[in-house]
């Protein structure tokens, strides 16, 4: 039994791989031997290059680098992986442009309500919060319940409480709030009112996203430090127009979010109610640790294969302990970007 088992497992993983290699456009190194120390992503989505207007195309690629840059400062003078993380996520976090902290997308009722969770590899200590709506850096937040709290998810109010007994920086709700955001949930409840009359749809679905392109923009780091740690982070506004206290795979730990120093450091952005259900970010460790899978065969299996395959939409970012880096991604594209350990910056946002 156990046999038949494995070899079914080794089947799944064949046809998985098959269709992922086939499909999966990864970044890149310039230099294949290249050992990448730090990889974010800034979401994925449906944007198309004649959707960004060439100041926006840049706006973002700078914002990219930026975070990038802050990470591997962080490494480059002998911080560990942890730091590096929360380093490049809160430069994004800050950023109106993506879908975290400031900037990020409003729910039904037109508040913003945030989720985030960080990862140790080395010790797969973990720490997370979702839904809320005062704290300035959720990452920030996250990290301190991995190491100020005995336990891995806060939630709500009672996150709040816990950020403010740690005088972590909390500021108004408008203070999320942008323009561009505004017209997304318009749009999206002007939709739903079209597709579902009776008010049912509780969320902005993939089809409607197809005239969104910037629905997406959930932002995740993952880093190695010399000391040869992993670490990985994402943080988020979540979905345009979610309802009743939705939280998605972000602040889920092994599904938006995953370290481990024998396997690897994972982010994920996309459709959050598939990457739960897919288990992504632990599936691709899984499939390194008990089927033997490289970093790029694992992540281009379960993000080609597995995840597509369930229905869902989105990308993942992924660093091996060797520095191997693998961004597969099953959108148009995905804002995404890596740093090697001499400071040699990639940034990508289609598939190219
Ligand atoms: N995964 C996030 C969520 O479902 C959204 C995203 O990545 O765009 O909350």
């Amino acid at each position: 039994m156990q046999h038949f088992l494995r070899q079914f497992l080794f089947l799944t993983v064949l046809v998985a791989l098959f269709a992922g290699l086939s499909l999966a456009p990864t970044v890149q190194a310039q230099d294949p031997d290249a050992r990448y120390v730090l990889a974010i992503h800034g979401g994925a989505g449906t944007m198309a290059r004649s959707d960004l207007t060439p100041e926006l195309e840049q706006a973002y690629r700078a914002a990219l680098r930026e975070a990038l840059e802050a990470g591997y400062k962080v490494l480059n003078e002998d911080g560990n992986s942890l730091d590096a993380v929360v380093a490049a996520l809160r430069i994004m976090e800050e950023s109106p442009l993506f879908n975290a902290g400031k900037g990020a997308v409003f729910t039904s009722e037109g508040t913003v309500e945030l989720d985030a969770s960080i990862m140790d590899g080395r010790t797969r200590n973990a720490g997370a919060v979702s839904g809320v709506k005062e704290i300035r850096s959720p990452i920030t937040l996250a990290r301190l319940v991995m190491e100020e709290s005995p336990h891995v998810m806060l939630t709500g109010s009672g996150a709040e409480t816990f950020a403010r007994e740690h005088n972590v920086e909390t500021v108004p709700n408008e203070f999320f709030h942008t323009d561009r955001r505004r017209r997304q949930l318009e749009r999206a409840q002007q939709q739903e009112r079209e597709a579902a009359p009776s008010g049912t749809g509780a969320l902005l679905l993939d089809e409607d996203r197809e005239a969104e392109h910037h629905a997406f923009g959930t932002v995740g780091a993952v880093a190695l430090d010399k000391a040869g740690n992993l670490a990985a982070g994402t943080s988020t506004g979540g979905m345009t127009n979610k309802r009743f206290g939705r939280v998605g795979d972000s602040p889920i730990i092994g599904a938006g979010t995953y370290a481990d120093n024998e396997t690897c450091a994972i982010s994920a952005t996309g459709h959050g109610e598939y990457f739960i259900r897919g288990v992504v970010a632990y599936d691709v460790a899984a499939m390194m640790r008990y089927a033997g899978l490289s970093l790029t065969a694992a992540a281009n299996a379960v993000v080609m294969g597995r995840l597509t395959e369930l229905g869902g939409t989105g990308g993942i970012i992924a660093l091996d302990r060797e520095g191997h880096v693998a961004m597969p991604f099953n959108t148009p594209g995905m804002y995404r970007g890596a740093i090697d350990e001499d400071g040699n910056v990639v940034v990508k946002i289609y598939r190219e």
